[in-house]
């Protein structure tokens, strides 16, 4: 941290705390914030804080992507700003043309289009190689077939990446990203919201894709079948997204956890008093704070250009596993209010779930271990 971070965390915070958290059951309980909010988020400078200021961004690092996520987690707001900024954005930036980011990344910026990556399929989830959606050449266009599912933002997107193959017969070779602008696109529909067992107020939606013609010059890279290539060339800082999450909702949790047992009387005496409680505490704590100490290793790797896709894959799954056993035994200590969703364990318990299956799931971060040390 930096003091100009310690500022952004401040403002962040505080934007967080009078806009988002009042609204947020209201926004779970219709299944997606409301599109003003967006806009918001856009003004206060959350949208592409690490993208160039020339093209619209806060001209900050990933460090404030960092900054944005933690708070978010602290605050228990459910908001797809992890996949717009720190997926999608770094995406144009890294691989579009610059006709390609002066096009969509002020207007991802302002919160005018909101991004979503559209890889998984009813189908094909874990085996990305194996996507069925089609963008096949016809004149000028790509027309593309097919259906994604378990999108984020997929309710309000209205700028999409979406992994096509564009040569059925290379494998990963035959993938390409190709971006769909969706409003007034003919052939494009939304499914169903999916209704969550948590992270309730951010949208996740079903996408059809049916002759959807776009031009030629939406792919993104200068040549098809460099998809695989560039999901893999991302996946490291994607990862960490989730990391951070997850180590900062452990001590959110031990957080919450210990203001209930100092007020909660057990046979005549406070919770927090009993052996049982303060070592339970003692361990999150312990467990928590390794986290923390890891992951921020992993984020100076990051902020270098040196984190390695081995490393991020460890602390993906590591900090994700932790976190649901550390609000599990959080959770525990609330007793029957554990289970209430009024009270923020019980909606972190049930937010924090997904975490050990996308962006990878655990038993593919364990895969990708693996296959360096054996
Ligand atoms: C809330 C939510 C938001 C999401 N957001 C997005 C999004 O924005 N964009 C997007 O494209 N996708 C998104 N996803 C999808 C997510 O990335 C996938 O669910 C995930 O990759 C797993 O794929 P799957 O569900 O098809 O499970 P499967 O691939 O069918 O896996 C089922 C089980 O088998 C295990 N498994 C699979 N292969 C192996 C293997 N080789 N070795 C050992 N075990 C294996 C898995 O770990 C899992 O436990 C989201 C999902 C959810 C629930």
């Amino acid at each position: 941290m930096t003091e100009e971070l310690e500022i952004f965390r401040d403002s962040v915070h505080k934007f967080l705390d009078k806009e988002f958290v009042p609204n947020q059951e209201r926004w779970g309980k219709q299944g997606y914030v409301d599109r003003e909010a967006w806009y918001r988020a856009g003004e206060m400078g959350l949208l592409c804080a690490s993208i160039p200021e020339q093209y619209g961004g806060g001209g900050g690092s990933f460090a404030h992507e960092a900054v944005i996520n933690i708070e978010m987690t602290r605050a228990l707001v459910n908001f797809g700003i992890g996949v717009h900024n720190g997926i999608l954005a770094h995406y144009i930036l890294a691989y579009g043309s610059e006709a390609q980011k002066q096009r969509w990344l002020p207007r991802m910026a302002t919160g005018e289009l909101v991004g979503a990556i559209a890889m998984s399929e009813p189908g094909v989830g874990s085996d990305l190689k194996s996507v069925k959606t089609r963008a096949v050449r016809d004149g000028d266009d790509y027309l593309i077939n097919g259906s994604k599912t378990f999108i984020t933002n997929g309710y309000h997107a209205n700028l999409i990446c979406v992994v096509c193959k564009t040569n059925p017969e290379l494998g990963a070779k035959g993938i390409s990203l190709v971006m769909v602008e969706t409003e007034g696109q003919g052939g494009f529909r939304r499914g169903k919201l999916l209704e969550k067992i948590g992270q309730k107020a951010q949208d996740t939606a079903e996408l059809f894709f049916d002759d959807v013609r776009v031009p030629q010059g939406n792919l993104l890279g200068a040549e098809e079948g460099r998809g695989f290539g560039q999901l893999m060339q991302q996946l490291p800082q994607e990862r960490m997204i989730i990391a951070l999450s997850a180590q900062a909702s452990m001590h959110r949790a031990i957080e919450f956890t210990t203001d209930y047992v100092r007020q909660r009387e057990v046979f005549g005496q406070q919770l927090s008093e009993l052996q049982n409680t303060r070592f339970k505490l003692a361990e999150c704590k312990t467990v928590a704070t390794i986290a923390t100490t890891f992951v921020d290793q992993c984020m100076m790797q990051l902020l270098a250009g040196q984190l390695d896709t081995t490393t991020a894959a460890m602390a993906k799954w590591w900090t994700t596993q932790k976190n649901c056993e550390v609000i599990d035994e959080c959770l525990q200590l609330h007793g029957g209010y554990g289970y209430i969703l009024e009270y923020p364990i019980a909606r972190m318990y049930a937010n924090a779930r997904v975490s050990k299956i996308y962006g990878g799931s655990n038993e593919i971060m364990k895969e990708l271990i693996a296959r360096k040390i054996t």
